[in-house]
């Protein structure tokens, strides 16, 4: 390599981490339009969670075939991403396979690293075939047409042709490390169990050839990196990074476990309390500006990252009493329309330098319609599902509360129930009085 590649790769290094990096900030900037929620609690449980969920995918393997290849290829991910640090160091000062002075420990890496290529090209296939040709049925639902499909078969794609080239780059470095008498730089290093069978493709080519094959493949497969990089904010694939602060920060409370609002249980402890002064002035935050939720702002920020985190894997739709029976409700696309209306909210943002112009949207209608939200049973099932601790059934809660709370526009017997509470203390049209009418009955 000649200084001249050096310098090219920094600027492909640069450009690759600088337009990430303003990506990240934009997510955490999104992220950050959310109200405010304290997760700061129970520290060991939330590092604890976010070891087992989402590096150890306990979650993933409860569905035993998808669970164990997408362990493959999570595991493929992370290990085989090690060797971009060797190559991120090769392409800066020019070295060739610069971690190979770690010897027989080097060995066995490379060749861990070639084994799990393969694995993670057979996991790619199948999965391909589950999404395309059995076509499970969570996969062509109506909620996954259009971006959203081609965005599962992209990275398959992608997957498919970085493996393709980690094995090629190996297998021409393996033939131009075994020219008799040497060529270039091209040191003995690594073992390769799998890319020396392919090696034998080369056999009689010239060796400037190879060499050319080969330099194709180091930075074809180093430019792939960094797109696959920054293809991730505009991909479900960015749960790879988001997973883990998702996982810490989830709720830790027992799932059947509503939050009241603060405003509404001191009225209720004002009502009960026979000592209160009706009159006393509220203090000036007691009451929020406004009840529950009806765009993304309103939401709090666990609930945006849990949004960003989505992995569409459609598992919570799967389980889905209300989705099940026919109900118009798929909890899936809650968290897929709350992320598309964030992303706007962004858009808007970036585009008015920094504010939010109203736009005559919101997340509720325009978005999530109120025959969505009022199909859910709370179940938590969802919740429950989840691989990466996400939960739907919050963001449902908070939109219902809105339209209970701002716009009374629940459905009619449940404002029926409501308006019984209200005039007999009960859900039932029974008069108080009434109440041990059925004593009375032989
Ligand atoms: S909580 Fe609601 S959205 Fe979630 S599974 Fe149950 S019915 Fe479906
Ligand atoms: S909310 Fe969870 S279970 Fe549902 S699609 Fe997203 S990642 Fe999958």
């Amino acid at each position: 390599m000649n200084y001249l590649d050096n310098i090219l790769f920094a600027i492909l290094l640069i450009l690759g981490i600088g337009y990430f990096t303003i990506n990240v900030k934009k997510l955490i900037r999104n992220i950050k339009l959310g109200k405010d929620i304290d997760r700061s609690d129970r520290k060991g449980e939330r590092w604890n969670n976010m070891f087992m969920i989402a590096l150890g995918q306990s979650k993933m393997v409860k569905r035993p075939v998808a669970g164990f290849l997408h362990v493959i290829v999570y595991v493929g991910f992370i290990v085989i991403n090690i060797e971009v640090l060797e190559i991120v160091i090769d392409g800066l000062f020019g070295t060739h396979r610069v971690f190979s002075f770690m010897g027989s420990f080097y060995n066995v890496l490379i060749g861990s690293f070639e084994i799990l290529a393969v694995l993670v090209l057979v996991a790619v296939v199948i999965f391909f075939i589950r999404r395309n040709i059995i076509k499970l049925k969570r996969f062509v639902s109506s909620d996954l047409k259009g971006w959203p499909k081609s965005d599962g078969n992209i990275i398959l794609y992608f997957e498919v042709v970085l493996m393709s080239l980690f094995l090629l780059m190996n297998a021409t470095d393996f033939h131009l490390q075994n020219v008799a008498g040497g060529f270039m730089h091209f040191h003995p290093a690594g073992s390769f169990p799998i890319s020396q069978y392919i090696s034998a493709l080369f056999e009689g080519v010239p060796n400037g050839t190879v060499y050319v094959i080969e330099r194709a493949a180091w930075w074809l497969h180093i430019t792939g990196i960094l797109i696959f990089l920054n293809y991730l904010y505009f991909s479900k694939h960015l749960h790879i990074l988001l997973a883990f602060p998702n996982t810490y920060f989830a709720n830790l409370n027992p799932l059947g476990k509503f939050e009241n609002l603060e405003a509404v249980t001191a009225e209720v402890k004002m009502m009960m309390d026979p000592n209160a002064d009706p009159y006393a002035a509220a203090p000036a935050d007691a009451v929020p500006a406004k009840f529950g939720a009806s765009d993304v702002e309103d939401l709090n920020w666990v609930q945006l990252l849990n949004a960003y985190t989505c992995t569409e894997c459609g598992r919570c739709t799967s389980v889905c009493p209300a989705n099940i029976t026919g109900k118009k409700l798929s909890p899936r696309k809650i968290m897929m329309d709350t992320r598309d209306r964030l992303e706007e909210v962004g858009k808007n943002i970036d585009a008015n330098k920094g504010v939010f112009i109203p736009d005559d949207k919101t997340l509720l209608n325009d978005y999530i319609t109120p025959e969505e939200l009022w199909a859910c049973t709370s179940c938590n099932a969802c919740v429950e599902e989840c691989p990466v601790n996400i939960s739907p059934l919050s963001i449902i809660m908070d939109m219902r509360q809105y339209l209970v709370m701002e716009q009374s526009a629940a459905p009619m017997p449940l404002n029926a129930m409501m308006t019984n509470i209200e005039n007999n203390g009960a859900p039932w049209q029974y008069n108080q009085q009434d109440r041990l009418n059925w004593r009375d009955e032989n």
